[in-house]
């Protein structure tokens, strides 16, 4: 017969720690800790295929089921010397859930079982104290109510009629909390809740303790199918079928007098990670009284030591003794009883990422871990390390924002961080208000941004859009440059005529002050005070290593993850936060747009936009030069000796000229016309003839080099004079000069073509040489199917994720947003797309393209500088399938270091 129940107490138990799946977190944790000598009441439990099989049968039972529960009952009754229904001497039970993983307040939980009207005469007996025995009864007969019968209100609305009964029974005697009722209204209340029991469940209160027993088992394994408990897996993606399992246990009592309490806690700060023992406790209280809230608790680290030394004491001493077992901090549950303390519970706290990296580092340092198990990525999601990185509120600022009802709206968090600052709409305007006062903070409101909005968001504190989702321009911009977004908040009502933003009744104007978290995606009316990153500051030369101990454990963790990973981390930048990438460790630049200046010469792009000649346009062309080139040498010299892979032009040229840019702007036609000697009429046809209905598979990428290939040659001429010029002056740099959108091995040699004749003339004419290579994105899924060929002439492949993944799924990026998110909420899609690597279908193209491509080029160096490069489970598939380095925002380069090492020790 299979086993099916599992018995601890007296410190023996047939199961420990390592069977969280058979028992649930709380079960083998209880086992764990009665093995290793803490005091637990003895008790047993029901496995989770109990809870698979009643919930496929009905709430049926496997078979030989009752007779192991009989047996753990005894053997619980023969440890704590006591008899369950026992009319002298009776054991009481709880019967509580418990997962795999812990599901906080989704599901259920019986105290006091086995009372009745016996029983409770009999406790009266033994403890001598009334009050407690009949306050254990109502809250038993209000919990089987509420848990096994039905009754627990399920909205507000919904009438309580346990709560109403205590209500009235406090109002009458004026008391605030129900310890204070006095013996003969508790047994006032018991017999009016067995009369709400029979009124509205229609049914008497069972008095026997057997059927109360089964009756809570049965509670908690269907508990696992309720609504609550539905929504939450189906949030932190837990599986259904995992079932939860039930922990029967015998009763320890906080509740008999003062010189008792229960308590949660934590055996280090998990806010900050400060070390030491903290939590909330309460003198003469049962088990949920302190996380209810009817009762403020008080802190155990404040005042527990003078209400009860030996307690305090014995209660720090377990915490050590668990962090030594366990390796981590713990979180716990605890009861004293007459002095005694109890184990109740124990796990691996949660803890933000400021305490996840202080706790890692001082295990190692405390001797408790080595280095390896702190990178452990359970121990730091590496998107955690976010929190460290980017300014954030003042804690206490926000908390108040809350309660003053400041909150206005929620949108995407699309760019980490917090930021407060006057309203501005337009990117001009940001720009000359910043001009004049370099302190001004700003947060550019817009329905939506597009590359022209470049400098004004960078003057910008925070970025806040009404449209567009994760991956939208605003979202993609202000990743790149570390700046805090919220996107696609669509409760905001944006009138640029006006300059006003509306939220309901609020109404705010340009100028007006505004708050945004980008952690949350929360908004906020007025202004929140917020606190520089230290480790930025750190890293930016703002602050003193010294003065910094927060960046002082941030720079050793780094340490520790560049020893053990392989992947490299490269930025994708430019000219402009190329700093902030060497200073977040970037090891070369995997992606640099050359595009965004072009944004700056708008006059030259456009009158080659207007040249029907190819000398023409290398006229024009030719006044960019200078500009590329100081942009490339800036860039090289800030790398230095790390590689530097620059994409050649890819946008469309309408993005350049378009019917908006002549509506945004009604003298453009009359002054291009002019400018170029061509009627108006010519000036409208040139913009129609640009005008494209689907941009993002039309002439863009090394569509525009191969028609138009003097953009190609003056953009490898300002790189490789750049690099010749650095080189002269004894500066080395190592130009990768990259082709975007090829998709035929023939688009490339085209390219390529161009890129070698320009190098080996600059070359010629420089009089010196410097080292590079031409290479391609694989960002095309034709390019990554025939990655074989391509790989015969390009040098190195980076995959353009963003790109793939669109023209993979034929789903475009833009427009997404209309149905992505019912997609994650009806399990369509495991994740958005375009921020995790779908691995199944465009990371079954990259293996192929990377397989194609060193089948041709054994040491091909392979890399990707999509979005999904800073993303830590993609930085995990491509640990996997062999890449050698990601590409990310510099300011999730820390991220991707962490994830890397995380995949390497995993692997
Ligand atoms: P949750 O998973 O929601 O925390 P638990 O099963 O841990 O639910 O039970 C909640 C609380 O009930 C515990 O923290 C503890 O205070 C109390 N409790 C549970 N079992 C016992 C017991 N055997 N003796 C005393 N109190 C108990
Ligand atoms: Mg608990
Ligand atoms: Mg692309």
């Amino acid at each position: 017969m299979s086993k099916y129940v599992y018995t601890f107490g007296g410190g023996k138990a047939d199961a420990d720690a390592s069977q969280k799946n058979l028992l649930g977190g709380k079960g083998a944790n209880l086992a764990e800790m009665n093995k290793i000598g803490l005091p637990v009441p003895a008790g047993f439990t029901l496995s989770t295929e109990v809870c698979i099989h009643y919930n496929d049968n009905d709430g049926g039972y496997p078979e030989g089921l009752e007779e192991q529960v009989l047996a753990g009952l005894k053997n619980t009754e023969e440890v704590m010397g006591a008899k369950f229904g026992d009319k002298e001497n009776p054991l009481l039970l709880s019967c509580r859930s418990g997962a795999r993983e812990s599901m906080p307040g989704m599901m259920d939980t019986v105290l006091n079982i086995g009372l009745n009207d016996d029983t409770v005469a009999a406790l009266i007996k033994q403890s001598g104290n009334e009050h407690f025995a009949w306050d254990s009864y109502r809250r038993f007969i209000q919990m089987y109510g509420d848990v096994v019968l039905g009754l627990k209100p399920e909205s507000k609305n919904d009438p309580d009629h346990f709560e109403d009964i205590l209500d009235k029974a406090r109002e009458s005697t004026g008391v605030e909390h129900e310890k204070d009722l006095t013996v003969d209204q508790l047994k006032q209340i018991v017999a009016e809740f067995k009369a709400v029991i029979k009124k509205h469940a229609g049914v008497e209160f069972p008095t026997d303790p057997m059927q109360q027993l089964w009756g809570c088992i049965g509670a908690v394994f269907g508990s696992w199918m309720n609504d609550r408990a539905i929504v939450y897996r189906r949030q932190y993606g837990i599986p259904h079928t995992w079932g939860t399992a039930t922990n029967v246990q015998a009763m320890v009592f906080g509740n008999l007098g003062n010189d008792c309490a229960t308590g949660v806690g934590l055996t280090r700060n998990c806010s900050d990670g400060t070390p030491g023992f903290c939590g909330d406790y309460l003198i003469n209280a049962q088990g949920e009284d302190v996380v209810a809230g009817t009762r403020t608790p008080k802190r155990v680290e404040e005042t527990f030591e003078q209400d009860d030394p030996a307690a305090y004491a014995e209660l720090v001493e377990i915490g050590k003794k668990l962090e030594n077992h366990y390796k981590d901090v713990q979180d716990i549950e605890f009861t004293v009883q007459k002095g005694k303390v109890w184990m109740l519970q124990t796990r691996n706290a949660k803890r933000t990422g400021f305490a996840a990296v202080r706790i890692a580092v001082d295990l190692v340092n405390e001797g408790l871990i080595d280095p390896k198990t702190a990178l452990q990525k359970r121990r730091i999601p590496a998107d955690d390390l976010n929190q460290l990185l980017q300014p954030i509120f003042d804690p206490a600022a926000k908390e108040a924002a809350q309660k003053d009802n400041r909150l206005l709206a929620k949108g995407i968090n699309a760019g980490p961080g917090a930021a407060s600052g006057q309203i501005v709409f337009h990117a001009s305007d940001a720009e000359a208000q910043w001009n004049e006062d370099n302190d001004k903070q700003l947060i550019l409101v817009r329905r939506e941004t597009s590359p022209e909005d470049l400098r004004g968001m960078k003057v910008a504190k925070g970025i806040l859009t009404a449209f567009g989702g994760a991956s939208s321009h605003a979202a993609l911009v202000s990743r790149q440059m570390g700046k805090t977004c919220v996107c696609g908040c669509d409760q905001l009502n944006i009138n640029y005529e006006a300059g006003t933003v509306t939220v309901g009744d609020t109404v705010l104007k340009e100028g007006d002050w505004i708050s945004v978290d980008g952690f949350t995606g929360e908004v906020f009316n007025g202004q929140i005070d917020t606190s520089a990153s230290e480790v930025m500051e750190v890293l930016l030369g703002n602050l003193n290593a010294e003065d910094a101990p927060t960046y002082a454990r941030y720079e050793q963790l780094m340490k520790w993850a560049d020893e053990y990973r392989t992947l490299n981390v490269r930025a994708n930048a430019e000219a402009d936060d190329a700093e902030a990438a060497v200073a977040l460790g970037a090891e070369g630049v995997g992606l640099c747009r050359t595009e965004h200046m072009f944004f700056d010469h708008l006059d030259e792009i456009r009158e080659m936009i207007f040249s029907t000649k190819p000398e023409d346009r290398a006229k024009a062309l030719a006044k960019l030069l200078p500009f590329q080139r100081e942009d490339f040498t800036h860039l090289f010299k800030t790398l230095g000796d790390r590689p530097v892979t620059i994409r050649l032009l890819d946008p469309p040229l309408h993005e350049f000229l378009s019917k908006h840019h002549m509506h945004d702007d009604p003298t453009l036609g009359p002054k291009l016309a002019k400018e170029f000697g061509v009627s108006e009429e010519a000036v409208l046809r040139r913009v129609e003839e640009l005008e494209e209905t689907n941009p993002m598979l039309g002439h863009r990428g090394c569509r525009l080099g191969i028609v138009f290939p003097e953009i190609t040659a003056m953009q490898s001429r300002a790189i490789f004079e750049a690099a010749c010029g650095l080189k002269k002056e004894g500066i080395n740099c190592y130009p990768e000069v990259m082709v975007p959108l090829a998709g035929f091995k023939t688009e490339f040699e085209n390219q390529a073509k161009v890129i070698r004749e320009t190098a080996a003339k600059v070359f010629e004419e420089q009089g010196v040489e410097v080292e590079y290579m031409v290479g391609t994105m694989i960002e095309i899924p034709r390019a990554a199917l025939t990655a074989d060929e391509i790989a015969e002439d390009a040098e190195f492949f980076s995959f353009g994720t963003n790109d793939l993944t669109q023209t993979a799924l034929g789903m475009s990026r833009d427009d997404y947003k209309g149905f992505i998110g019912y997609y994650q909420e009806n399990d369509i899609v495991p994740a958005d797309p375009f921020q995790t690597v779908d691995q199944t279908g465009v990371g079954k193209l990259m293996k192929i393209g990377v397989e194609g491509g060193r089948s041709t080029r054994k040491d091909l160096k392979i890399g990707i500088c999509g979005e999904h490069g800073g993303d830590p489970k993609s930085v995990f598939f491509c640990h996997e399938i062999g890449l050698n380095y990601v590409s990310c925002s510099p300011r999730r380069i820390p991220i991707a270091r962490l994830a890397a090492a995380q995949a390497a020790l995993d692997s």
